[in-house]
């Protein structure tokens, strides 16, 4: 390893290690069941979580560092059982540089009905630009749940996807990014829940979206500043 490339390994362990406590903060895990990962930028590698190792044990060192193929090429343990997943969806998507996986409740509810949760706030409107779609019902084993995540996502302004009868899968250009998209996939998917309760939620005309999904992506923010967001 050149002394760049173990010094942006050693940054992205710790990135990612750090991330995952946003998942128990946010009530979007039980047990061990999510996972955060980050591309190392300028290499073909990626930081992931390991199997089974629960969160508050996390650290920079016991992440495990694979290529994207998902083979591990640094680190003790065995990386998460969704690392091939991880590793499809860097591999297609050049412009993904951190990918979440949870079971969060409420978007997990919604993908047990294998419904998307329609735009009908204005914050799903900021953060996903339209509705969140639902992926296939895949296998854990072999390409198909990342290619599910890929296709789904596809023509998609949404950074997040429910999987059929699974979870949730988030995409980001950084990890942080993908983490957000994450928590916010469970925010809208539980408000969205509660108004069905009581009446059907009323939609916001696609022009509406569109400008609210401009202004948020584009001017929201810090975003006339160069704050360094990672
Ligand atoms: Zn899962």
């Amino acid at each position: 390893m050149t002394t760049t490339h173990a010094d942006a390994v050693t940054t992205m362990r710790a990135t990612v290690a750090a991330l995952h406590q946003h998942l128990t903060a946010y009530n979007l895990v039980a047990w061990t069941s999510g996972n955060v990962s980050g591309r190392v930028p300028g290499h073909d590698l990626m930081v992931i979580k390991p199997s089974g190792v629960e969160y508050a044990e996390l650290t920079g060192d016991v992440m495990v560092v694979c290529d994207l193929d998902g083979r591990v090429v640094d680190g003790d343990l065995d990386p998460s059982s969704d690392t091939t997943a991880h590793a499809y969806i860097y591999r297609n998507r050049p412009d993904v540089g951190g990918v979440v996986h949870t079971h969060s409740s409420y978007a997990s509810a919604w993908a047990a009905r294998g419904e998307p949760i329609p735009c009908v706030l204005t914050a799903m409107a900021d953060e996903f630009g339209g509705e969140i779609p639902i992926g296939p019902f895949a296998i854990i084993g072999d390409d198909s749940i990342g290619r599910g995540v890929v296709e789904t996502l596809d023509g998609h302004r949404s950074p997040a996807v429910l999987m059929r009868n699974h979870g949730v899968f988030a995409i980001g250009a950084t990890p942080r990014a993908a983490v957000k998209a994450a928590v916010m996939c469970e925010d809208v998917a539980r408000t969205v829940h509660l108004a069905r309760q009581l009446g059907e939620p009323l939609p916001i005309k696609p022009s509406d979206v569109d400008s609210l999904y401009e202004r948020y992506q584009n001017r929201y923010g810090q975003a006339s500043r160069s704050f360094e967001t990672e």
